[in-house]
C-alpha cells in the first residue's frame, strides 16, 4: 500500500498516510482534509539527492569565502594600524 508524506494546509502538520482508493487522509491533529501531498522520502530521485549534494558544496564555498574575507579584514585593520 502507498505511504505518502502530507502537509495540513490547515494547522501545517506533517505526517506520513497510506492511501486507499476512495478514502482520503485527514489531518491527525485537526482532522482537516486539506492537505497538500509531498513527494514519497522512499522515492526521492537521484537527481534531487545531486542537487542536494551540490547544495551543500554551494554552502561550504560560502562559508570559506567568508572566512577569507574576514581574514582579510583583519589584515587590511593591522595595516591600518601601522601606518597610524
Ligand atoms: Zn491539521
Amino acid at each position: 500500500m502507498p505511504l505518502f508524506d502530507f502537509q495540513c494546509r490547515a494547522c501545517g502538520r506533517e505526517f506520513e498516510a497510506l492511501v486507499r482508493p476512495g478514502h482520503g487522509p485527514a489531518c491527525p491533529a485537526c482532522s482537516s482534509q486539506d492537505l497538500e501531498q509531498k513527494p514519497s522520502t522512499f522515492a526521492v530521485s537521484s537527481s534531487e539527492r545531486r542537487s542536494a549534494i551540490a547544495r551543500k558544496t554551494t554552502e561550504k564555498a560560502a562559508q570559506k569565502g567568508a572566512q577569507e574575507n574576514a581574514s582579510r579584514a583583519a589584515a587590511e585593520a593591522r595595516h591600518r594600524n601601522e601606518d597610524h
